[in-house]
C-alpha cells in the first residue's frame, strides 16, 4: 500500500490556484468528484515504492478526467464508411441553408402557428404543406415525428377495428424494432394477409376486399430484395381495384424520393409524385432518408383522408416540432428551386463521380504516406435502395488488427468511422463532408502513428 498519509487532502488541493481555475471552468461539483476519483485511484495503487505524485500532477490528472467527462456524448463524427444514410450516424446530414433556417426560426419566436395576415392562429403544417403539394401534386399533407409514427397514425385514424389487406411479402421488419404487423396491431387494425411470401396476385387482393378489407396497405421492402420466382401486381392495378371497392390504397413508401434515382446510376425508386399519380390515396415516407431532410414522417394524398387523420388525438401526440418543420420546409424549397443536388448533402454525395473520389483518395494516401487506393462500393443505407451500390475509390490500409485500428480511429479527437473489407481498413471519401478533410487526415496520421507503437 502507498503511504496514505502522504496523499494530500481534497481541501488542501482545492485551495491551489490551478484547482480554482478548474472549479471556475467545470463547476465545483464536477471538479470535486474528478479530484476524488483521482485520489481514490492513488489510494488503490498497490506498490508502496511508487512515489505519491505531487499536487501539480494530481491536478493535471484531474483536469484530464474533467476534459473526458465534459465531452458531449452526442457529437459529430467523420463518416468514412461509405454508407450515405447511416442509421447509427444520424441518417441524412442536413443542408446548410436548412440549418440556417432552423437557427433563425428557433432562436426566437416565429410564425409556427401564427397567420401574419389575419393576426390569428395558424397551422404548423402549413409551412411544409404548401411546398409538399407543389412538389408531389398531393391535395394535402401532414407532418409528424417520424414515418413509424405516420403509419401508426394513419392506421389508427382510418382502419381501427377494421381489416387491412397486406401482401405476405410486405410484412417487413426494418431497423429499430419497426415491424409492420406490430404497428398494424398497435393501431387496432386487423391484418388480412394476402398472397404468399414470394407471389401476390391481383385476385388475392380482390378476395381480401370481398372479405371486407377496409383498406389496402402496400409497404416498401426497404432493406431487402425479393428475387427469383416472384410477382406483385402493379401499383395502378391495385389502386384501380381498391377504388372499385371504394377503399383507400395506403402506401408506406419508406424512403420517399422526390427525384428519379436513376440519375445517379441507381435502380428506379417509385418517387412520391409517381406513387400518387399511379393511384395511391395516401403515401407516407421519412424526412431523413432519400429526401435528405430532418427526422420526420410525412403523409401526402387525399384532402379528405388527411383531414380525418389530423383530427385523431395521436396527431397531437406525434406532431413535428419547429426545428424539424423549419429544416423540412427549407429542404423542400431546395427541391422547388432546383438546387437540391448542389445543396442537399445526400445528393452531393450521390453525385460524386469516381474520378473525383479517386483524386480525393489519392490525396489522402499521399498525405498520410500509407495504404493503397482501390476500387470499392458505397451504399445508400438507411433502408433505402437495398442491394444498390455506387462505384467508389477507397483508401485501404492493411494492418495486423483491423478492429484495433478501427477503434483507434474512433478514439480520435474528431472520431472517424471506417469499415473493414477483406481484412483491410477502408475509408470512403464519398461520405466525408466538405470541411472535414483536415481533421480526417490528422486523425488518420495520429492513428497510424499510435498503431505502430501498439504493434
Ligand atoms: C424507414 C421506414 C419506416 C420507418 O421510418 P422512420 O422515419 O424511421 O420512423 C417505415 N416504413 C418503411 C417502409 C421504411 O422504409
Amino acid at each position: 500500500m502507498t503511504n496514505l498519509r502522504q496523499i494530500p487532502s481534497v481541501d488542501s488541493l482545492l485551495k491551489l490556484p490551478e484547482a480554482q481555475r478548474l472549479t471556475e471552468k467545470y463547476g465545483r461539483e464536477w471538479t470535486l468528484s474528478a479530484l476524488r476519483s483521482v485520489l481514490q485511484g492513488l489510494r488503490a495503487e498497490p506498490a508502496p515504492e511508487i512515489a505519491i505524485p505531487g499536487d501539480q500532477e494530481i491536478l493535471t490528472r484531474t483536469q484530464n478526467e474533467l476534459e473526458k467527462q465534459a465531452l458531449p456524448s452526442l457529437r459529430p463524427v467523420i463518416n468514412a464508411s461509405g454508407v450515405i444514410l447511416h442509421t447509427n450516424l444520424g441518417r441524412a446530414p442536413l443542408a446548410r441553408a436548412a440549418l440556417q433556417a432552423a437557427a433563425e426560426v428557433s432562436a426566437g419566436y416565429s410564425t409556427l402557428e401564427f397567420d401574419l395576415g389575419g393576426g390569428k392562429r395558424g397551422k404548423r403544417d402549413f409551412h411544409a404543406d404548401r411546398l409538399l403539394r407543389r412538389l408531389t401534386g398531393a391535395q394535402a399533407s401532414l407532418v409528424v415525428n417520424n414515418n413509424a409514427g405516420a403509419l401508426l397514425l394513419v392506421l389508427s385514424a382510418l382502419t381501427k377495428r377494421k381489416k387491412v389487406a397486406i401482401s405476405r411479402s410486405q410484412l417487413i421488419e426494418i431497423g429499430g424494432g419497426f415491424r409492420i404487423p406490430d404497428v398494424m396491431s398497435q393501431s387496432g387494425s386487423h391484418l388480412l394477409e394476402v398472397g404468399t411470401t414470394n407471389r401476390t396476385h391481383l385476385t388475392d387482393y380482390q378476395t381480401a376486399l370481398e372479405q371486407g378489407a377496409s383498406a389496402i396497405l402496400l409497404a416498401h421492402p426497404s432493406n431487402f430484395r425479393l428475387t427469383g420466382f416472384t410477382s406483385q401486381p402493379d401499383l395502378p392495378e391495385v389502386a384501380a381495384l381498391a377504388h372499385a371497392f371504394s377503399v383507400p390504397l395506403i402506401f408506406d413508401l419508406g424512403s420517399g424520393a422526390l427525384v428519379d434515382t436513376t440519375r445517379y446510376g441507381l435502380a428506379h425508386e417509385t418517387t412520391v409524385p409517381e406513387a400518387l399519380a399511379q393511384g395511391a390515396d395516401l403515401v407516407c415516407f421519412s424526412g431523413d432518408k432519400l429526401l435528405g431532410g430532418p427526422q420526420a414522417g410525412i403523409v401526402v394524398g387525399s384532402a379528405e383522408l388527411i383531414e380525418k387523420i389530423r383530427r385523431h388525438p395521436l396527431y397531437r401526440a406525434l406532431r413535428a416540432d419547429k426545428l424539424a418543420l423549419s429544416v423540412l420546409a427549407k429542404t423542400l424549397e431546395l427541391y422547388l428551386s432546383g438546387r437540391w443536388e448542389e445543396e442537399i448533402p445526400v445528393y452531393q454525395m450521390l453525385a460524386r463521380t469516381a474520378a473525383q473520389l479517386d483524386l480525393q483518395a489519392r490525396a489522402w494516401q499521399a498525405d498520410v504516406g500509407a495504404g493503397r487506393v482501390i476500387d470499392g462500393f458505397s451504399t445508400i443505407g438507411g433502408g433505402s435502395l437495398p442491394g444498390e451500390t455506387l462505384p467508389t475509390r477507397l483508401l485501404a490500409v492493411r494492418v495486423k488488427s483491423p478492429q484495433q485500428f478501427l477503434a483507434s480511429l474512433r478514439e480520435q479527437a474528431f472520431p472517424i468511422i471506417a469499415r473493414v473489407e477483406d481484412d483491410q481498413v477502408v475509408l470512403d471519401p464519398r461520405t466525408m463532408l466538405p470541411g472535414q478533410e483536415a481533421a480526417l487526415l490528422s486523425g488518420l496520421r495520429q492513428a497510424l502513428g499510435d498503431y505502430k507503437e501498439i504493434k
